[in-house]
């Protein structure tokens, strides 16, 4: 058994800092390299295929430099696959595909050595990045590759349902409503979130239709995932899909966000981490895993040669495929310092690009809490955006209780809560001793704003329960009033895709079951079936309001800078709570030299009042009612809200 007592001093003395792990390929030779300082003997395996019995050689590496070993063909090894063989104490053998694979076979169980250069589509080069110079300025659409377009609502064509290729089809429509693709552009939102795209296990790349996964079970942190290729048989394929993703949507101007899952790997003793240096890249006490994510292991940032994985990883999709950010699963089990570096060497690839994530763990982690990037540590780290949790809870309800209220549901005395997200989470003049332990941000750009993710149950199924005894009007008024809120709050608004037009997440029914009302809809689809998980196009015309009201929201922001402030100054200097008639109900100002809006929000089931107050000039008008319309004519000074609505007036 391996034993390291100190892996500070253990990384001092054999960390690898060169750029050259995995494999090297020219016109001349092609190298390898691995680190494994413990290892007796390490092999080469190359195979002519990504799957079955086609082993071309076995050679030996030979000891190099700082625990790495090394070794090299003299011919270009395009269009073979390979593993890696470790010994340890000269008798444990284990065959593994090597981490730093950057494209695979079928199921990811070998590497592939592949020419990235044939992979750019037409117009790889010659299209734009999108710009954002601040977080505040990204609308962000969380999407799932298989959701988006699986159904057959999509009116994507079936060879490309369901796969990277969905998001290339320009034109679809179900019905006369727009979808996928067209639909991303005329919503308005800025960027995409993709679930996982890198390689995940549990689902059968030779069957992909008979398994379902979000993508949390990550195998291959540099490859793609085969089952959203056309041939996941043929490595280049999923590449050149993954990348014609990527350029459509940069030509439309909407940024790609990867979620990357570094947190854990879906196999513990049988992953590649492990076998290439066990107990190295994961945390463990006491030679057993350590279960920070609640998925059986965690990784460990702070060790040396996981922190450089990390940042080689993120570094290439970065550059390979011009990701424009990152969201971090469980960004709390990785520490600050390992954060922060990785935010530093990523802005030397692209200076804008954004990072934020889960500013939580799914279990107990061994490292310290001083040390991890949770929310409450979020000063140490001033640059990295965190889920606005606060905020999602008092909005809608608490995610743990199915039938928990929030703000737009009835719990008015979450209006503190919300004042605090209006404010973008960081201290505001105004808001002193008030919801205290939602006051965390350094900046509005560090709060991610958010009522729906893949996770937990959809916000309509949750007003479904939630607010059961009101009416479906009712319900679809608290919707938008949580969608209001979001696009009218200092931070990063996050949708969840199909959140604009009510998306449900039903369980598929069987035959002499009579589900429950909770058992019915799903809360945890990582695994559900199409039936539950993919989006269903029809809703949009149905819910087509809906959808005209949260793009309404989108396009006033995005006109709009006061909308979208990036520092705590701003927010202090331009952003202003006023009294109504009600305490409940929220009255902001958003003013500069130039504009000023001004907006009230309304919980309650009947409409409120308020006054515009004195010390603010000017005659004001519409800018977007509770249907998502303006309208130009001059208003008085004293305002009615409709019920459980939100109301934006401007200055004319
Ligand atoms: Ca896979």
């Amino acid at each position: 058994m391996l034993k390291i007592a100190d892996y500070e001093q253990f990384d001092r003395e054999n960390a690898y800092f060169g750029e050259d792990l995995g494999a090297n390929v020219s016109a001349e030779k092609t190298y390898f390299r691995t680190w494994s300082p413990l290892a007796t003997a390490v092999y080469l395996n190359i195979y002519a295929d990504g799957t079955g019995n086609n082993r071309v050689e076995t050679l030996p590496f030979y000891h190099s430099e700082q625990g790495t070993w090394y070794v090299e063909l003299l011919r270009p090894l395009y269009g073979y696959f390979y593993t890696y063989t470790y010994e340890f104490d000269y008798k444990n053998r284990y065959e593994t595909i090597d981490i730093y694979a950057k494209a695979c076979g079928i199921n990811g169980d070998r590497g592939a050595v592949i020419d990235f250069s044939a992979t750019n589509p037409p117009e790889w080069e010659t299209t734009p990045q999108p710009v954002c110079p601040n977080p505040c300025e990204m609308v962000v659409y969380e999407c799932h590759v298989r959701d988006f377009s699986k159904d057959v609502s999509s009116g994507v064509s079936p060879e490309n349902r369901g796969k990277f290729a969905g998001f290339t089809e320009p034109d679809t429509l179900c019905g006369t409503q727009k979808t996928c693709f067209s639909h991303l552009k005329e919503l308005g939102i800025t960027h995409v979130q993709l679930l996982p795209v890198a390689d995940y296990a549990t689902v059968d790349e030779t069957h992909p239709d008979r398994a379902y996964n979000w993508g949390y079970d990550p195998k291959n942190y540099n490859c793609l995932e085969g089952s959203y290729a056309s041939d996941p048989t043929v490595p280049e394929v999923r590449v050149r899909e993954f990348k014609q993703l990527v350029c459509n949507l940069h030509n439309a101007g909407i940024g790609v966000i990867m979620d990357v899952v570094y947190n854990h790997t879906y196999a513990s003793d049988q992953s590649a981490f492990h076998k290439s240096f066990p107990f190295y890249y994961h945390r463990s006490k006491n030679g057993q895993f350590t279960n920070g994510s609640g998925c059986g292991n965690e990784t460990a940032s702070d060790h040396a040669m996981m922190r450089k994985f990390m940042r080689d990883s993120l570094v290439f999709w970065a550059t390979e495929y011009k990701i424009d950010g990152f969201r971090f699963d469980l960004m709390g089990l990785h520490d600050i310092d390992t954060m922060n570096y990785l935010l530093e060497e990523l802005r030397k690839v692209n200076p804008q690009i954004i990072l934020y994530g889960e500013g939580w763990t799914g279990g107990e982690s061994p490292l310290h809490s001083s040390r991890l990037a949770l929310k409450f540590n979020a000063g140490k780290m001033p640059q990295i955006g965190l889920f606005n949790d606060n905020h999602c809870g008092a909005i809608k309800g608490e995610n743990f209780n199915a039938y928990g209220t929030g703000y737009v549901s009835g719990n008015i005395h979450a209006s503190a809560t919300i004042r605090r997200g209006l404010a973008g989470s960081c201290p505001h003049w105004q808001l002193h001793n008030i919801a205290q332990d939602a006051c965390w941000a350094m900046s509005p750009a560090q709060s991610m704003n958010y009522v729906e993710v893949h996770d937990n149950l959809t916000l309509w199924d949750k007003l479904g329960l939630s607010a059961k005894h009101d009416t479906e009007e009712e319900r679809i008024k608290m919707d938008k009033l949580c969608a209001a809120i979001l696009l009218l709050s200092q931070g990063v608004p996050f949708f969840h895709l199909g959140q604009d037009f009510l998306r449900t997440k039903p369980r598929e029914p069987e035959e002499g079951v009579a589900f429950s009302e909770l058992e019915a809809i799903v809360e945890n689809s990582y695994n559900a079936p199409d039936y539950t998980n993919s989006i269903k196009w029809a809703r949009k015309q149905t819910y087509h309001e809906v959808f005209a009201y949260v793009k309404a929201l989108i396009a006033l922001r995005r006109a709009n800078p006061l909308f979208r402030l990036s520092t705590q100054d701003a927010v202090n200097r331009h952003l202003k709570f006023h009294a109504a008639d009600d305490p409940n109900v929220i009255v902001c100002s958003l003013a500069d030299e130039q504009n000023c809006f001004v907006f009230g929000l309304n919980p309650y089931a009947a409409e409120q009042w308020f006054t515009i107050p004195s010390e603010i000039a000017g005659v004001f008008c519409t800018a977007l009612d509770e249907n998502g319309q303006a309208d130009d004519s001059a208003l008085d000074r004293r305002v009615k809200i409709p019920p459980i609505s939100a109301l934006v007036l401007k200055r004319i």
